[in-house]
């Protein structure tokens, strides 16, 4: 449900940060930067911290119900 959503991978060695998105992250175990350093991912962990995006979101969602 989170497939098109992007997330920013920094790159240790140079600090770009590249966007792809969730359903990428879920296919790829590491990605190449631009300056050469393989970036490995751990696709739990970039999905863990979405997770608690969705829950703020959920949690705004609920607030503004009550407000209504
Ligand atoms: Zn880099």
């Amino acid at each position: 449900m989170f497939d098109s959503a992007e997330i920013d991978i920094p790159c240790p060695q140079c600090g770009h940060k590249t966007k792809k998105t969730v359903g990428w992250i879920k296919t790829h175990h590491h990605h190449v930067c631009g300056c050469g350093f393989r970036v490995d991912l751990d696709a739990d962990e970039l999905l863990a911290g979405l997770g608690q995006v969705g829950k703020t979101l959920d949690n705004l969602r609920r607030t503004v119900g009550k407000i209504e």
